[in-house]
């Protein structure tokens, strides 16, 4: 069984997929002969010519170069020097446009040639035919030499592999259209090509040597087939004619016509033991190697409608292209196209001022006739015709689609990479859909993405080495410092007095912290003032609802009406006298009272009657008053009812110990006492009176003083008994008016600002309203009421939260007439208050009459005796 190396010797070729079979165009410039160009006045060379990094420069401007002078040097494994192409001077290095399908800028060296540039002085000293391959290879990356074919990889970087080669194929198909470059060097330097071949098969040592050739090129076949013969080489390098298909040129596609052999996806043709050349690289090497010449120049074929004189040129690179179409006869037209490369592969030229690169194989300047512009692109019909023509077995519709979304993942995943980009596919399209620009968009997106995402690596890597170092530094300090602490404590341990004064430092701090800690345990005495307040408080609220609560049942609604007519008919009265201040009223009406008092029984018991409803009134005035004092009550009604004199000694009692009450109040007015004393004391007209009032005071007095902070109010009722054994006549008339003074003075207070009106309407009322019996009971209420008012003043007074200005009666400005505690408003309800008034009304009421009655039986008296 013959092997694939045995059928290779048999000239078998194998077919690939798909390609086409577009239109030659090579009739211009087939039968050319190679011409050389003069060198133009300026050389644009770009610092990236070749795959990999640009170049860095090494020339400044101003400076004088020779020709093959390195401009550039290779940065990196994957890059090629660049060198000048031409003795002159660096006059700039700048942005200039570039050979590339983008149409932008690229860094570029402006060299202005010397005009004594010589072409034919070598740059490098002629290696001999027993160099080492390393001189070789060394040779051919200091000459920048790349591929010539179009991909510009460099040469130095694809021959240095270690890898084992089975063949070593020379590209001579050039199956684009237009393109006779590397024909007419096959033609004309066939020699030279092969002495290039010969140092390549020195380096790499192939098994078989396959020089391919389309079988369009017979003057090439033929050419090349006698150069090896003249070079009597062995057999083992063949010259094999391949059938005329686009794209066979294609580096893969040449392989598997050649070998059968397909690279797997990610692989080189170094891995399957190939290693693909074109053959103006072998005449390149050929050129560095034996006549050290270094790649200055490359063969370019201008063609096209517009230029006069097509051909296949030797020109220095960086000659811009405008330069080099006018050389050629070039005649710009209106919609001209010039294409760099050939029309499948190649790409519109957006600026001809771009220079001549290694890479540049073809010029096309063609009209808009020759070349017309692609239909519009339509959407993809899914006829598959892309597929069918793709030589690289590949889903172009597909491709297309996810370019479109910029689905990076699906493209990768769909082998974008693998397309040599040969623009089959869109040849075929129905849809004239420019699928080979969506590929190379998508490409270099991608391409772009992951250089970005290897920049974000790289920095996340220095990020995290730079942390690592700090924290080794600080461990290092730490440790450092740890060091360093243990020695000083090694020193000081020799030290047994500072030990001392360390220890004894340490327990005097111990000791303030101790004392700082429990300080604030103890017992603010503000706080327990505080607290006694809080609870006094709360007792007086207590009561006061309670009194509130009490009053607000006891009102008889009958006794009121009756009660507010006599008022307001005794303050009418009493306006209509000269003077209107109501003290002095008060004080008239107790004398003329005092004076006209007789020793009548009705008015007696009348008074006595009035005394047991005012205490019967103050009870129920005062739910929470204690059952004694209930119980103490009814007797003294019951007994009023057998002793007349006792209960009016009481009742002047009472009064004489109100006013000691009021006596005993340090910020009392002194107005109200006044009021009171000399009601009384003018009234003595009688020694007797006066001796039993003196009497009444006495105990008064001592009853006050017995009234201290804790003693019950029904401490002042107790002591009525001991005032009935000084009662007699005159002392229960003096008391009669005493109340009805009182009684008259509260009214007055009440009512203070009671029009004129009212008083003027209610004036029949009163009239019709004067009955002995409920004008003793009125009487009586009223000093029950003002009884227990003088109580609670006086038990507030010496309560724990009492204070002089919550106490004390504020001066009845208004009336002016009964400023006392007992009759003040403070600690008593509207409603009471008005109760009481009411009371007092009644009381003057009556009492005024009886002495005006009293006054007519005394006259009556005196005329009978
Ligand atoms: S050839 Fe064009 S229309 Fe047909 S499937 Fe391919 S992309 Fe779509
Ligand atoms: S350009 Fe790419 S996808 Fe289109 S035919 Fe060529 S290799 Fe296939």
């Amino acid at each position: 069984m013959k092997t694939i190396l045995n059928l290779v010797d048999d000239g078998q070729l194998w077919q690939f997929h798909g390609g086409i079979y577009p239109p030659s165009r090579k009739e211009r410039t087939k039968d050319q002969p190679i011409s050389l160009l003069p060198v133009p006045q300026q050389l644009f060379i770009p610092l990236s010519q070749h795959s990999g990094a640009a170049a860095v420069v090494c020339v400044a401007v101003g400076d004088n170069v020779t020709k093959g002078q390195v401009l550039a040097k290779a940065d990196g494994f994957i890059s090629a020097n660049v060198l000048a192409p031409s003795d002159g001077t660096i006059t700039a290095i700048c942005q200039h446009p570039a050979c590339h399908p983008s149409g932008l800028t690229t860094e570029t060296i402006t060299l202005t040639v010397n005009d004594t540039d010589e072409q034919a002085h070598p740059v490098f000293a002629p290696l001999s035919t027993q160099a080492t391959p390393a001189e070789i290879l060394e040779r051919v990356k200091a000459s920048g030499i790349t591929g010539l074919g179009g991909a510009s990889f460099p040469t130095s970087v694809k021959l240095s592999t270690k890898r084992p080669i089975d063949y070593l194929i020379l590209n001579g198909v050039e199956c684009e259209p237009y393109i006779t470059a590397d024909d007419s060097l096959m033609r004309d330097r066939a020699n030279d090509i092969v002495q290039g071949i010969l140092t390549l098969k020195q380096l790499i040592s192939p098994k078989r040597v396959i020089i391919a050739i389309e079988d369009n090129k017979p003057e090439a076949i033929k050419a090349m087939e006698k150069a090896l013969s003249v070079a009597n080489v062995d057999s083992h390098i063949l010259v094999r004619p391949i059938p005329t298909v686009y794209p066979a040129g294609g580096e893969k596609q040449l392989i598997e016509v050649l070998t059968s052999k397909q690279i797997p996806k990610g692989k080189l043709p170094a891995d399957i033991g190939v290693v693909v050349q074109n053959v103006a690289t072998a005449y390149a090497v050929n050129q560095a190697v034996t006549h050290g010449q270094p790649l200055l120049e490359r063969i370019v074929t201008v063609s096209g409608d517009l230029v006069s004189r097509p051909g296949n040129y030797q020109v220095p690179l960086g000659t811009s292209i405008e330069t080099l179409l006018m050389q050629c006869g070039f005649k710009p037209a209106s919609k001209q196209k010039i294409i760099v490369g050939g029309p499948m592969m190649g790409f519109a030229l957006h600026d001809i001022s771009a220079p001549v690169v290694k890479a540049t194989n073809c010029i096309i300047a063609a009209s808009i006739n020759e070349l017309p512009d692609a239909p519009s692109e339509q959407n993809c019909i899914r006829c598959g015709d892309c597929e069918q023509v793709c030589p690289a077995e590949l889903l172009p519709q597909q491709l297309q689609w996810f370019a479109k979304d910029k689905d990076h993942d699906k493209l990768i995943e769909h082998d974008l990479f693998d397309c040599i980009e040969c623009g089959a596919c869109a040849y075929v399209c129905p849809s004239a859909i420019p699928l080979v620009q969506y590929y190379r968009v998508a490409k270099a997106e991608i391409r772009t993405a992951e250089q970005e995402k290897l920049q974000a690596a790289r920095a996340k890597e220095r990020y995290e080495l730079r942390q690592a170092r700090l924290e080794r530094d600080k461990q290092e300090r730490e440790e450092r410092s740890r060091l360093a602490a243990e020695k000083r404590k090694a020193a000081m341990a020799g030290n047994k007095d500072q030990d001392a004064i360390a220890a004894a430092l340490a327990r005097v701090k111990a000791k303030k912290a101790g004392q700082s800690v429990e300080e604030p345990t103890k017992e603010q005495p503000n706080d327990r003032v505080a607290a006694a307040i809080a609870r006094a408080k709360a007792k007086k609220a207590q009561a006061n609802s309670s009194t509130t609560e009490a009053d607000s049942t006891s009102q008889n609604e009958q006794q009121s009406r009756v009660a507010a007519a006599i008022a307001r008919a005794k303050a009418k009265k009493s306006q209509a006298k000269p003077s209107h201040n109501d003290e002095q009223v008060s004080k008239t009406v107790t004398e003329v009272s005092v004076e006209n008092t007789s020793d009548d029984k009705k008015a007696r018991i009348a008074a006595a009657v009035a005394k047991a409803k005012a205490k019967t009134q103050a009870k129920k005035a005062q739910p929470d008053e204690s059952p004694e004092a209930l119980e103490e009550a009814e007797p003294s009604v019951n007994s009023a009812a057998d002793d007349k004199k006792a209960r009016i000694a009481a009742a002047v009692a009472k009064a004489k110990a109100k006013a000691q009450a009021k006596k005993a109040q340090p910020d009392e007015s002194p107005e109200a006492l006044e009021e009171a004393e000399p009601s009384v004391n003018s009234a003595a007209d009688d020694k007797k009176a006066r001796i039993a009032a003196a009497v009444a005071k006495a105990k008064a007095k001592a009853q006050a003083k017995k009234a201290q902070p804790d003693e019950p109010p029904e401490a002042f009722e107790e002591a009525e008994p001991s005032v009935d054994s000084a009662a007699d006549d005159k002392k229960a008339r003096i008391a009669a008016a005493v109340a009805k003074a009182k009684a008259k003075a509260q009214a007055k207070k009440a009512q203070p600002d009671e029009s004129p009106e009212a008083l003027e309407e209610a004036e029949p009322s009163v009239n019709s309203a004067a009955d002995d019996k409920k004008a003793r009971i009125a009487a009586a209420v009223a000093k029950a009421k003002a009884k227990a008012q003088a109580k609670k003043v006086k038990t507030d007074d010496y309560s724990p939260k009492a204070t002089p200005s919550e106490d004390m009666v504020e001066p009845t400005e208004n009336s002016g007439i009964v400023p006392t505690k007992e009759l003040s408003n403070e600690g008593i309800s509207p409603e009471d208050a008005k109760k009481a008034r009411v009371a007092a009304a009644v009381a003057k009421a009556k009492a005024k009459a009886l002495a005006r009655k009293q006054g007519r039986h005394s006259n009556d008296d005196n005329q009978n005796s």
